[in-house]
């Protein structure tokens, strides 16, 4: 099919698109890649006005580092995240789990602000944001807000943003750990996950001091399992772990059943891949970042 008609604007400033999204009367659409918008409008499910083109605007594209954080612009390509050695340093499991997004020609073009904006609840960016407690900056016609990656997901493909905001850039707080492990299922590889864990953790000889924990594909949005991660933390790292590990995760999920997968069988491969995250995790490796 084709789209429907509509304008199309290229600004070259945030501002001057934030102004045309203000004029459309919430009839406006952003373009940042368009792998997720095109098929949107191939299909007649969105019928923008116009089309704002973020493409022309300078500066939405950088991998920052802050010390303790790591700044993304919004225009940032997948593939740079995939391939960024800074990434792979300091936010290691945003950085494995780049491979798991959609195919090459869509890491080419997707970027980070509009896999956010788009909030597939199965999508890995919107998760690892939750993972890392992000910070999500947003432009509007009243400035600058941020937002914590935990309020910026509403439901399923819906963020907190208004009709005239414009994501601008992500800040991923750095983890002081030293183990870690991304896992995820998907029908065929490159499709959005049945289920997918992230695990991070800081150990101590026998002892894990601190963990981190986000799971999706099982909720209308990506998950932090907080309670999840203080009984990991108080579990004994013996052989018996990683089977109560699933066994907690289990616990603090109710997926749905739909069109792709029961809600019974995502939850069996959560505990699946919460075991082999585990196991992961505490295997010495070459994984120290
Ligand atoms: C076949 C296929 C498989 C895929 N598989 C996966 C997968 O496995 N995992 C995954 O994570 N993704 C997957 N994707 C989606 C892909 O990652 C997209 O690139 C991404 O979801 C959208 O990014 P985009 O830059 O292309 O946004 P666009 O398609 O340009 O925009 C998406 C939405 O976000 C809005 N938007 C864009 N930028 C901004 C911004 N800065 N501020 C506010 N709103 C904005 C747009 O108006 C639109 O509503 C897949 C896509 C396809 C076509």
């Amino acid at each position: 099919m084709k789209p429907a008609k509509f304008d199309y604007v290229a600004p070259t400033t945030v501002e001057a698109a934030v102004e045309a999204l203000v004029a459309s009367n919430g009839e406006g659409k952003l373009l940042a890649g368009g792998q997720s918008l095109l098929p949107l409008l191939n299909f007649r499910m969105a019928r923008p006005s116009v089309l704002i083109d973020l493409n022309r605007i300078e500066g939405l594209s950088y991998i920052k580092d802050r010390g303790d954080s790591i700044a993304i612009g919004a225009l940032t390509r997948h593939r740079y995240l995939e391939h960024s050695p800074l990434i792979a340093s300091k936010l290691p499991v945003l950085s494995d789990a780049m491979r798991h997004v959609a195919h090459l020609a869509i890491r080419n073009r997707g970027t980070i602000g509009g896999s956010l904006s788009h909030a597939d609840p199965a999508a890995e960016l919107p998760m690892l944001t939750v993972f890392y407690d992000a910070t999500i900056s947003i432009r509007g016609p009243n400035g600058l807000r941020t937002v914590a990656a935990e309020e910026f997901f509403v439901d399923a493909l819906t963020s907190c943003l208004e009709p005239d905001e414009i994501v601008v850039e992500i800040e991923f707080p750095v983890l002081d750990h030293d183990r870690w492990a991304f896992e995820e299922v998907a029908r065929r590889f490159g499709d959005f996950a049945l289920a997918s864990i992230a695990l991070s953790v800081r150990r101590t000889g026998a002892k894990l001091e601190d963990a981190r924990l986000a799971v999706m594909g099982v909720a209308n949005t990506p998950l932090r399992l907080k309670e999840a991660e203080r009984e990991l933390v108080a579990l004994p790292l013996d052989e018996q772990a990683p089977e109560l590990f699933s066994e907690i995760i289990a616990s603090k999920v109710s997926p749905n059943d739909d069109v792709h997968a029961s809600g019974e069988y995502r939850t069996h491969l959560l505990k699946e891949l919460s075991r082999r995250a585990l196991r992961t995790a505490l295997t010495p490796a070459e994984q120290e970042t």
